[in-house]
């Protein structure tokens, strides 16, 4: 039986894409091997590689005026790439909404860029998305579009002149997102769009001219990556078959807008029950900048009983729920590969779990 799984990330996948890896694990295509056993320069893999480019690009509407990446190192080694590439003489701004947009901070600074924090909610716990206003001549604005721990998410991107730099490893690829301002979109894929090892980096092409003039090793150089087709050394291949893999099924789905409209429902369920207990439950984050994609709460009639309910959610087979250890309390993710009815069981088991302990 497999388990109802609210886990941040690494995250539930969908079961029919599992079942495909599974299908064909041992024998690729019938050609006698799997695709975890071949060169990455071959034309099978090719296929598989550029195959998931073209549809990633292509469920974000994106022309030729960006480019995909595929890095290892996850999204913290982005936190580094970004200022080492994409600095120039001027001052790199952030809005801190929290956990990952405070360790950005730090690697920039580590860099000895010229850091300047624009905007945060750190004071109220970060409960909300902070008016944000950007220079117009900053080098690049940063922003996390979605805070996987504090359950905080932009309704909508601040308008800069600056380029707009998007951490949305835990709302990739979940809705359509207005790239106008933005240069670089960019996530590890574990949380919503596939597994770890693989982090997928979308670049406006003047950005990579920005990343061609700095003097730094090559594997930290996007534009080295991006002449090489992002295959200048091994990628994690298994992990870019998965990723294709998740590229089709969100296709099949009917794409970003049909996605986000099922993601749309299920927050409103699982908000929706909160707010209607009573005061039983609390949501961590202010009206108007809930996540769509990470519930946290508390049972803020007694946070005595947060690890009762975490270890009654289990008993019932639901895993995963317990907030993340900065923040405590209860957090639900639901991803992409979260169907509705899995957030109408969790809803019965709190309406429940709320009549037991009232
Ligand atoms: C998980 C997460 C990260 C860190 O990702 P790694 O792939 O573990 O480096 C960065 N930003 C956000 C928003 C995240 O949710």
């Amino acid at each position: 039986m497999r388990k109802i799984n609210f886990s941040a990330g690494p995250s539930t996948l969908p079961l029919e894409l599992l079942q495909k890896a599974q299908d064909e694990l041992l024998n690729y295509q019938n050609k006698g091997f799997s695709i975890m056993e071949i060169s990455h320069r071959t034309k099978i893999f090719e296929e598989v590689h550029f195959g998931a480019m073209n549809n990633a690009k292509k469920l974000y509407g994106l022309n030729d005026d960006y480019e995909v990446l595929f890095l290892q190192g996850g999204a913290s080694l982005q936190f580094a790439m970004i200022p080492m590439n994409l600095s120039l003489d001027g001052v790199c701004e952030y809005a801190n909404t929290g956990v990952w947009t405070k360790k950005a901070i730090k690697e920039a600074q580590i860099l000895g860029a010229n850091v300047k924090v624009v905007a945060s909610s750190e004071e109220d716990k970060f409960d909300h998305i902070p008016s944000v206003e950007f220079s117009d001549n900053a080098d690049y604005a940063y922003i996390c579009s979605n805070n996987t721990i504090y359950g905080t998410q932009y309704p909508s991107y601040p308008k800069t002149k600056a380029p707009l730099i998007v951490d949305a490893s835990s709302d990739f690829f979940s809705k359509k997102v207005d790239f106008s301002n933005i240069a670089v979109f960019y996530g590890g894929v574990q949380k919503n769009a596939g597994i770890s090892g693989l982090s997928c980096v979308f670049m406006r092409k003047d950005m990579l001219e920005r990343s061609k003039t700095k003097n730094i090793p090559s594997m930290l150089k996007y534009a080295v990556h991006s002449e090489n087709d992002s295959l200048f050394n091994t990628p994690p291949t298994f992990a870019i078959y998965m990723f294709a893999l998740e590229m089709q099924w969100l296709l099949d789905q009917g794409g970003l807008e049909a996605i986000n409209a099922k993601n749309e429902q299920k927050a409103k369920t699982l908000y929706e029950c909160i707010d209607q207990s009573g005061g039983f439950y609390k949501a961590h984050a202010k009206e108007g900048s809930r996540s769509l994609m990470n519930v946290s709460f508390n049972v803020a009639k007694n946070a005595d009983l947060e690890p009762v309910f975490v270890k009654e959610a289990e008993e019932v087979g639901m895993i995963g729920l317990k907030g993340h250890r900065l923040l405590g309390g209860i957090r639900a993710s639901i991803y992409n590969a979260i169907s509705l009815e899995q957030v109408q069981t969790l809803c019965e088991f709190m309406k429940d779990f709320q009549k037991k302990y009232s």
